[in-house]
């Protein structure tokens, strides 16, 4: 990937009085006023999040949905920044979006998911903003592509835009997953080392795509140094015109927070910093790996139960040539050797093969005794 350099100011210094962690909290969309007033009293009084989210314009996969109540919104908006005093942001995809949401004085703009992935709009954005120093939040592409994240906050920052950060509100993939996106973690691990200065927000709610799953994935942002949240809150989830699934009462919000663990960010500056710095990037991945070994070995003694009940070969060599042939194909599009990884999903294969017998090649019996995900 072509070095860049990205001008961009820390979010403490972009002029609004922002904590760190930041939090940004509020509807998907924004649907009455009544609604906005609620949700931004609701947050006042908890007192955390410091600016309130909701898209006016909504972009949705398919034609026929709620697709915002456009500007009428912005001035709900402004209402509920006069009764509460939190900030304001919204989604803007296009210049007349950029034009009306300064106008009504929104404080943070955010490109969204699928605007993100087309450099056309980002470009149109990025002009419509020249000479203005309004914050920008940049979220990743739908697609996991990191050329086409980066993209968009180079043409944001050429157009002299500093007060820049990058949300990660996950993947979308083509395999199941626990996750509405895939969170991927290793894209806003590898945005972070190629740009250390840029803030990286999560939104969980996009991530999780549904209320439970959000702790979980907000913990682990935090965990990973990200210097805040974008959380979907709404006055009642279950009547929410998009994204119903996902949104937090204001009260479970709350809960949310308390059971949080916030971090202290670690310092940077320096030569010695940057590097320590990277190095926890690289035990964070490792950490990653070894957890998806451990997982893809659970399900592969599961296989082996299975296998064995209805008295199946435990080696199946079609199915690993489809394996082997589908991972050298992501090995290609990832830069990764073709060497390096066979001989990785050998060592893997081998693995799982001795998990799957009764007992493992040195003897010992395969498993973790003390694990409760058999058979979960
Ligand atoms: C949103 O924030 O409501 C939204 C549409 O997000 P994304 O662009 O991440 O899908
Ligand atoms: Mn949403």
């Amino acid at each position: 990937m072509p070095a860049s350099r990205l001008d961009t100011l820390p979010i403490s210094h972009w002029g609004l009085d922002l904590r760190r962690p930041l939090v940004i909290a509020g509807p998907c969309s924004a649907e009455s006023e009544e609604q906005l007033l609620t949700v931004a009293r609701a947050l006042k009084s908890d007192g955390r999040a410091q600016v309130m989210r909701a898209g006016v314009w909504k972009p949705r996969t398919r034609p026929g949905q709620f697709e915002g109540a456009g500007e009428q919104a912005l001035s709900w908006l402004q209402d509920a920044k006069r009764e509460t005093g939190l900030l304001l942001a919204t989604e803007v995809a296009t210049p007349e979006h950029v034009e009306a949401a300064l106008k009504a004085g929104i404080d943070i703009l955010w490109i969204g998911a699928r605007t993100t992935p087309n450099p056309f709009s980002v470009q149109a954005i990025a002009d419509a903003l020249r000479g203005n120093d309004v914050p920008v939040l940049v979220k990743n592409p739908i697609n996991p592509d990191l050329h086409l994240w980066i993209g968009a906050l180079e043409r944001l920052a050429s157009a002299g835009v500093t007060r820049l950060a990058a949300v990660h509100r996950g993947f979308s993939w083509f395999e199941r997953t626990p996750y509405r996106n895939s969170p991927m973690w290793e894209f806003p691990i590898r945005l972070k080392a190629a740009h250390p200065d840029l803030e990286l927000l999560c939104d969980p709610s996009h991530i999780a795509g549904n209320a439970d799953r959000i702790g979980g994935v907000a913990q682990q942002a935090l965990d990973l140094g990200f210097s805040g949240l974008m959380v979907e809150v709404h006055p009642d989830p279950a009547s929410a015109r998009s994204d119903a699934d996902q949104q937090l009462a204001p009260a479970t919000f709350s809960e949310l927070l308390d059971e949080l663990i916030f971090r202290q960010p670690a310092p940077t500056a320096g030569m010695n910093d940057r590097l320590e710095e990277l190095r926890d990037l690289i035990d964070q991945l490792d950490e990653e790996i070894a957890q998806k070994l451990g997982a893809r070995m659970d399900i592969a003694e599961r296989i082996g139960d299975h296998k064995r009940a209805h008295n199946v070969a435990i080696l199946q060599p079609e199915r690993w040539d489809r394996i082997m042939r589908r991972q050298l194909r992501l090995a290609a599009h990832l830069g990764l050797g073709e060497t390096f990884v066979r001989e990785m999903m050998d060592a893997i294969h081998r693995e799982s093969i001795r998990r799957q017998s009764l007992e493992g090649v040195d003897g010992v019996p395969v498993g973790n005794p003390s694990a409760s995900s058999k058979g979960a």
